[in-house]
């Protein structure tokens, strides 16, 4: 059997596990400014790597919700996921938005079984909006 750095560090890292935890722990503390400034520095050097996944990761779950309200306008059929919003059946969208933001919210109205949500076209969607006075009241149609 040959030698495997790899194996040898990951039964090394499981054998040693809580005593590395500790000194990681204790490193931190006495150099936080720095760990502070090191992680800051490595996200401001990775930005475009993380938005690029973020976006990804978006619009994976954005595909996934749009196929499980049925993929089309529930008004007039039209099926472009680009110009699809997710609507509030009874309203309160804004209110929804605030408590949860991001592909967070997303997960929520995938897991979400009440049925509060349904899938309009932009088009539909502000027509709705309209006749149901959801509009914000401070714009003036
Ligand atoms: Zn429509």
């Amino acid at each position: 059997m040959s030698f495997n750095p790899k194996e040898y560090q990951r039964a090394y890292y499981l054998k040693n596990k809580e005593k590395a935890a500790k000194v990681n722990k204790a490193w931190y503390w006495a150099h936080r400014e720095q760990a502070l400034k090191n992680a800051k520095d490595y996200l401001f050097k990775h930005k475009e790597k993380k938005y690029a996944n973020q976006n990804q990761r978006r619009r994976k779950y954005r595909l996934e919700l749009i196929k499980k309200l049925g993929g089309k306008c529930k008004r007039c059929g039209f099926s472009d996921w680009r110009a699809l919003q997710i609507d509030h059946i009874k309203g309160g969208g804004c209110r929804d938005k605030e408590l949860h933001q991001g592909w967070r919210g997303d997960q929520i109205i995938l897991n979400n079984k009440t049925g509060k949500y349904q899938l309009l076209c932009a088009n539909c969607n502000w027509i709705k909006r309209y006749e149901n006075n959801e509009t914000n009241k401070r714009l003036v149609f």
